[in-house]
Order: C-alpha cells, then structure tokens, then sequence
C-alpha cells in the first residue's frame, strides 16, 4: 500500500490525491482520502480504482476541504480480498477526544489474536482490515492525546506499519521498530509539511525532501512545529529488501540509495555470478529493466526490448484473484519477433513467484523464434511467505518452495536459469560486505525464511518457520 498525508495548504486533498497517484504502483485497487477543515469538520471519499479515475472529479474533491488530509492506496494482503469498500483506508473513528483518522501501510502480524480480544471486550468491527485494530486500541488508551493514544495502540501491535495519521489538528507519522516499510518527510513551502511512502510522492507536488522518518520513530506535526518521539523499545532496522527489488518506484530514494541505481547494480553483480553466452539481454517489463541494463553493461551483450508491455495494464500480481493474473501474462506482454527471431536471448526479471509469469514468457519467446533462453533473475528464489505487507502466496504455490534451481529451470523449459545470491543482493543494495548472517541489515524473510518477528497469527495457525 501507499500512505501520504499533508498539513498547512489550502486544499490538502488535492495535494494528497497527487502523491496517492505517485505511489500508485504500490496498491491499484481502490484509495480514500480524509480532509479536515475548521469550519467544515471531517469529510472522507473512498472509491475502487485508480486515483486518476476519482480523485481528480471537481465535485468529489470540493467535498474535501481543509488544510489537512491524509490518503491512502490499497493493494490487498491482508482482510478480505473481495472488493469491499468498507476495507478501503483511511479509517476514521470518533474519540472523546475529537475525530481522529489512520492510513496503514504493512501486515500486522498479531491483529488475528487483538481483534478477539477486542471483540470479546465489546469492539464492534467495520471492516476485515488488521488496521482497524490501531482505531479500536486507541478508543481503549487512557492517554489525554491522540498521538499518545496511537502510540499506546502501536505498542500492542507487531509486525510492519508505515502510519500517516491525522487529527483536526495534527499530521502524525510513525514506522515500526524494524522500519520495514518506507516514509519520509518533505517540506513544501514554507509553512507545509508532506508525509509520504515514497520520494517519488514528493516529487509530484514540488516538495523537498527533508529526511526519513526513522524506524521506531513518531513525528507529529502541527502549528508549523514538528515533535519527535521514540515510542517504542530499540530494535535493529530490518527495512524490506523486496522493497528495492520491486515494489517501490525506481526514481524514488531510499536510505540514500537511488531505487534505479540498487537495480542497475543487481544485474552487474548477476553477470559476474551467472555469466552465460548470448546475443541479447531483454528486460522483462518493466520491473525487470533496470537489472538488464546493469546486465548488458557489465557483460557486453547487447541490450534490447524484445518484449513489449501494453503501458494500459497494471501490475499482473496486484490482481488478486489467480484467475485474472494467468491471464495477465498476454494481456499485458507481447515479443517483438523480428528482433528475437533466430538469437540467443537472456531475459532479466525481478523474481520467479509461483512462476507462471516465467513459462509463459518462455512459450511466447520461444514461439517467436528465439534459439535460446536463458532467465536471470534479480532476486533469490522466493521460498518463503511475507506477513508484512507484500502479497506472496503461501509455501504451497511458491515454486522456490518445491524445488530446487535445477528442477525450476526443467519446469519452466529454459536453457539455464539462475538468481542472483543473498549476498550479491546485499551488495547491490550498498553492503559491501554482504549480507551480515549474524544480524542481517535487511528483511529479507522472503528468501531466507528468517523471519525478523515470528508472525504470530499464521503460527497460531500452524505455519512453521
Ligand atoms: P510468477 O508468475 O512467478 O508468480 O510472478 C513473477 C512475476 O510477476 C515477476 O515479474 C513479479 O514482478 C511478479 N509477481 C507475480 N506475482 C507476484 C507476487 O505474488 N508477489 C510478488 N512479489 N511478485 C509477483
Ligand atoms: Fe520484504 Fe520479503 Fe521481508 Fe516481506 S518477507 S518484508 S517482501 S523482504
Ligand atoms: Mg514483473
């Protein structure tokens, strides 16, 4: 999902509808947004579809006014995966207090076992979401603030939140302990101030990066002021390396690091571990563009765009039925025949799932005339499930689960297959050391089944680590 939240302009929303379209990529099926103004109170829309679909109707966006608003995008993982518009974040609640509203990004790992006890305890659930846990554990703190009253709810929960919150007053931000999802703050003008998942948020609306909110960290901004806070007891970061792999925008800016430059240098350290024979490097678009360009330039093969991504469809694995995503694979890629016809081609893409994007790209380079195949891949094999946010299926589908490299390659039907290590990974990530196998600097439970906080719900439900 993608979270975004701005105080102190004249109408927030609009601001706010501009970084949810910047961090589209990171959720597709719906998005909502709550604005606050003095005089009018809070007004929310949530719609399914795309940001540029909703929330760019006058109408719509006159009934959001005020200097502050938050947004959000959903890309479900968590609750149900029927389009329900009752799931759709921001979630509003009113306190004692006065309204208060909160856009989650993450999977909490415990919110299976606190939603029974809040019900048990009389909580009456709107939604299937694990966010909605944050609302009701807030209406039940003693604290006298809502930033106080969401830090006590943070506290209860595990697992992986970037949170942009808001009151009629306040913009609050807050990252989990590990920092596994990504947020950052920007400064737009003078007086306004921009939460965002990505840089690439700012950069729509001409606001300038000020710094990452800091894993563990709460920043609450109002009246032009910015208070800090460490709710939460000292934990190692563990920030989400898939993050860098794919789900985050290669011109955005993590820790630093250039998203696009982390790719280019996965397919460097690829052609030096996995070095093959061949007349073309082909990206598979576009998420495993980056990588082939850092492939082609370190090995001297010729890039080239032998596949083509019809631009009008989104990511095949944001669908969330299985059905639509088989069919995703030809809806949305086509080989460039006269290009392929007859050559040695390596095809370069992010990560091998349940690998029936893989196979069909194969068939389909194949039928085009290619003499050969070969698949390089910008991430380990994915083995494991995530719990903290990102979609992957459970072990049963995840072909990395089932077998080895050598039988993967015999399913899928190329001449060679290979993924890049743990270890070039961390390097291309800015580690020159690799990956520390002690206190790994990143979450990477994905692919090495180290999970950095036991995910309690699924274990409670038999999963075994
Ligand atoms: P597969 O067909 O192997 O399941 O999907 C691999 C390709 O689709 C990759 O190009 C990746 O970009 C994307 N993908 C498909 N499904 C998923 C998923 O569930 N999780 C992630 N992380 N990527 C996926
Ligand atoms: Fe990221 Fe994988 Fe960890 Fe999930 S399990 S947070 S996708 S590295
Ligand atoms: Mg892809």
């Amino acid at each position: 999902c993608g979270v975004f939240g701005v105080i102190g302009v004249a109408d927030a929303a609009n601001f706010v509808a501009l970084g949810m379209h910047a961090l589209q990529h990171r959720g597709q099926e719906a998005g909502g947004i709550v604005a606050h103004d003095p005089e009018k109170g809070f007004n929310s829309a949530h719609r399914f579809g795309y940001v540029r679909d909703n929330f760019t109707k006058a109408s719509l966006m006159e009934a959001l006014p005020g200097p502050l608003a938050i947004g959000h995008v959903r890309y479900s993982t968590a609750g149900s995966k029927a389009a329900v518009i009752r799931d759709v974040q921001p979630f509003f609640g009113e306190f004692s207090l006065g309204g208060a509203a909160v856009a989650h990004n993450g999977n909490l790992t415990n919110a299976e076992a606190l939603r029974r006890e809040l019900i048990e305890h009389g909580a009456i659930f709107q939604s299937s979401s694990d966010t909605e846990c944050i609302i009701h554990l807030m209406a039940r703190s003693y604290q006298k603030t809502h930033p106080d009253r969401l830090a006590d709810a943070l506290r209860r929960v595990e697992g992986a939140f970037s949170i942009v919150a808001m009151t009629d007053t306040a913009l609050i931000g807050a990252r989990d302990p590990m920092g596994v999802r990504p947020l950052v703050l920007g400064r737009l003008g003078d007086n306004a101030y921009v939460l965002s998942s990505e840089t690439c948020g700012l950069d729509i609306i001409g606001a300038h990066f000020v710094r990452e909110i800091a894993p563990g960290e709460m920043v609450v901004i109002q009246n032009g002021k910015i208070e800090s806070s460490r709710p939460f007891h000292a934990s190692q970061s563990r920030f989400c390396i898939f993050e860098h792999v794919y789900f985050s925008r290669p011109d955005s800016i993590i820790g630093g690091r250039s998203v696009y430059e982390t790719r280019r240098q996965i397919g460097v350290e690829l052609a030096r571990e996995a070095p093959v024979e061949a007349d073309l490097v082909c990206p598979v678009p576009d998420s495993g563009t980056p990588a082939a360009i850092g492939y082609s330039q370190e090995s001297g093969i010729p890039f080239a765009l032998g596949i083509t991504r019809n631009q009008y469809m989104g990511r095949t694995f944001i669908e969330p039925t299985e059905q639509i995503r088989n069919m995703g694979v030809r809806l949305k890629l086509n080989v460039n025949r006269s290009l392929v016809q007859g050559k040695r081609v390596i095809l370069v893409d992010d990560s091998v799932v349940r690998g029936t994007t893989s196979r069909k790209i194969k068939e389909m380079i194949l039928d085009a005339g290619a003499a050969e195949v070969h698949f390089r891949i910008a991430s380990p094999p994915t083995a494991w499930p995530c719990f903290y946010g990102v979609d992957t299926p459970d072990r049963s589908k995840l072909l990395a689960a089932r077998m080895s490299e050598d039988e993967m390659r015999d399913w899928i039907g190329v001449d060679s297959l290979k993924f890049i290590s743990l270890d070039g990974l961390y390097r291309a990530a800015g580690e020159a050391e690799g990956r520390n196998s002690a206190c790994p600097q990143y979450c990477d439970a994905c692919f090495s089944g180290e999970y950095p906080v036991a995910p309690a719900d699924q274990i409670a439900k038999g999963f075994e680590m």
